[in-house]
């Protein structure tokens, strides 16, 4: 089925936007005109993320708003204003220094969504300290391997997790490791086991940021292992011209906008977008410690008056599973901006958008690698569902093909696919893999970044994601990308979700497999399957569409939300299942059928 573009209706785009004519804007960028919105530390000591993010407000007219506010799980909640959050990460920068942690040294943050460590991603990076975010869920293993990778010097966590993570046992295999900050401890446990808070009463909450070359290392940041092992990604200051351009024209914050970004800070989305690109524009952040609730999540949009929503296709794809009609059980007025990342959108999520919450969903694109966001869809702009949009102001993309001898071919034609790369240049993209410089020098060719994903172009420059270079399968001769099966069985409705993978064959290459959850309601059947088999061939035609299918209750995902197409392959095949230290455990899939 063809999707119909969306146009935004003129109640939607009551807020004009702030990128109103695309082409003119992109061709006339440039990134000084981003550099001269920007304070720049005092003095023309550099640029630090911080600074940008919170101690400039401090000094000036938004020092009482508003920055951060903070819902507990259990019903509590706590108000930053941006001087709050200025002195608070101050203190934070202070505890390190008097600790003898400076600048480059790494500082990891194991936490759930919890106040101290916005802080301490802030306080790191004014002390030009390089922050590393993990994923509160991770087991003792993937958080070992990632401190010795990035050679961790300190560990700020809970009491919990320190203890139920087994961190001093690993602690003798981690050199590295001088120091771990615990969040919730009375007082200190030991010379190297130290009691936040004392440290914090202790600091004084003023700090000046030391000169922060643009280049100088600010974060340290983990792919989400989705195709193979995490790799860890190296960003600089300089990115937060991208988070700041980027939440303008992707975003389209305005100043007074309440903006609740989703994602974890274990991820990158819950850095840049969840504290830096936020903070940057002088906006009210909402964090919400939970984990996702269908109706905690609609009432956080209704009672925090939510304007603009970052979130994700997992998400949506489970908010539409249960279906709610949240217009009629909740006042969503506030809301005039929804994005998602991290996955390709379907087109039936856009459109389940306009349906049910009045506005289209904004899908973007970028990575781990890319530091912010890189094409998207435009709140002025004529949404095609199912593409990822253009490319950002500043941001050159392509569709090349790849030639022998390490060249590439810019595709000009439409609907040719072909990988999705980026003119290198732009600020936040990564510097390196940290100690993989083989690896990092692997994802350029003939002047051009390799994403790792294919797409394609249409007539007028939108890029359509096909999938990812690692989860193509090749059937009877065809190229199938996993996204198009998977969105054509969304469109029936009994799928949730689907996972779709390439099974050897011995006469057609790889035959197409389809994992299926289904909606509540609907109960795995011969009946369902033969029906769901019968509905694939009449959308996608039969050389692509499914030959078989299985049910299960749930897909493995990433512990970001993204479906683990490879673990799928691997349990198909009896493979080993590879790295799964980033797989959401919370959801173990079980078999149904
Ligand atoms: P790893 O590189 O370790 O396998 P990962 O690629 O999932 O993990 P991230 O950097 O978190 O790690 O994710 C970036 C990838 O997510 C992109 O390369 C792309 O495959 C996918 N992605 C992100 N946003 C979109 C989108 N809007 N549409 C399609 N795919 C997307
Ligand atoms: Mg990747």
């Amino acid at each position: 089925m063809e999707w119909e573009p969306i146009r935004k209706t003129p109640e939607q785009m009551a807020v004009q936007p702030n990128l109103i004519n695309y082409d003119r804007v992109y061709a006339g960028f440039t990134w000084q005109s981003i550099e001269e919105r920007l304070a720049g530390l005092p003095q023309s000591q550099g640029i630090n993320i911080a600074y940008e993010a919170v101690d400039r407000h401090a000094s000036g007219e938004k020092r009482n708003k508003l920055a951060l506010r903070w819902l507990g799980k259990e019903g509590t909640a706590r108000d930053f204003t941006y001087a709050d959050l200025s002195a608070e990460s101050s203190r934070f920068a202070n505890v390190l220094h008097k600790l003898g942690i400076g600048k480059g040294d790494r500082v990891f943050v194991l936490a759930g969504r919890i106040p101290e460590l916005y802080i301490a991603v802030l306080g790191t990076l004014k002390n030009i300290s390089v922050l590393c975010p993990l994923f509160s869920a991770f087991g003792p293993e993937p958080i070992e391997q990632r401190l010795k990778i990035g050679d961790g010097k300190v560990l700020v966590t809970t009491e919990r997790l320190f203890k139920q993570r087994k961190i001093a046992e690993m602690w003798p295999r981690l050199p590295a490791l001088e120091f771990v900050l615990l969040t919730d401890a009375p007082s200190h446990v030991n010379e190297d086991v130290l009691s936040l808070p004392q440290l914090m009463a202790e600091a004084s909450p003023d700090f000046t940021i030391p000169p922060t070359d643009p280049e100088d290392m600010a974060l340290l940041h983990f792919t989400s292992g989705t195709t193979g092992r995490p790799k860890g990604a190296i960003h600089v200051h300089r990115a937060v011209y991208v988070h700041y351009m980027t939440a303008q024209y992707a975003l389209d914050l305005h100043p007074d906008d309440v903006f609740w970004c989703t994602a974890d800070p274990g991820w990158v989305t819950g850095t840049s977008y969840g504290i830096s690109a936020p903070l940057c524009h002088g906006v009210t952040l909402i964090v919400d410690e939970a984990e996702f609730d269908a109706d905690r999540w609609y009432r956080i949009l209704e009672g925090q008056q939510v304007t603009v929503w970052y979130t994700a296709p997992t998400a949506i794809r489970r908010l539409m599973r249960l279906e709610l009609e949240p217009l009629k059980q909740y006042d969503l007025s506030h809301l005039r901006f929804v994005a998602s990342v991290g996955e390709p959108l379907n087109p039936e999520a856009v459109v389940w958008g306009v349906r049910l919450l009045k506005l289209p969903i904004h899908d973007n694109w970028w990575q781990t690698e890319t530091g912010g966001i890189m094409i998207a869809n435009y709140p002025a702009m004529e949404i095609r569902p199912g593409s990822m949009g253009k490319p950002l102001p500043g941001i050159e993309a392509a569709i090349v093909e790849k030639l022998e001898g390490g060249h590439v071919r810019v595709v000009t034609e439409p609907y040719v696919e072909g990988h999705l790369a980026l003119r290198p240049g732009w600020p936040s993209m990564f510097r390196s893999y940290l100690h993989d410089e083989d690896r990092y020098a692997r994802c350029f060719m003939d002047g051009w970044y390799i994403s790792g994903d294919l797409a394609e172009l249409d007539e007028d420059g939108y890029f359509w994601f096909i999938g990812r270079a690692d989860d193509m399968i090749k059937t009877a001769g065809h190229m199938v990308g996993p996204f198009e099966v998977e969105s054509a069985l969304l469109e029936h409705p009994a799928v949730a979700e689907a996972g779709v993978i390439g099974v050897p064959d011995p006469m057609i290459g790889e035959v197409v497999k389809a994992f299926v959850a289904l909606k509540p309601g609907y109960k795995p059947s011969e009946e369902l399957r033969l029906e769901l088999l019968g509905w694939g061939r009449t959308k996608l035609g039969s050389a692509v569409a499914p030959k078989l299918i299985d049910f299960q209750a749930n897909l493995p995902k990433t512990r970001s939300g993204k479906i683990m197409r490879r673990l799928l392959k691997a349990r198909e095949l009896g493979l080993p299942e590879g790295d799964i230290s980033t797989l959401e455990k919370s959801q173990e899939e079980e078999k149904v059928s």
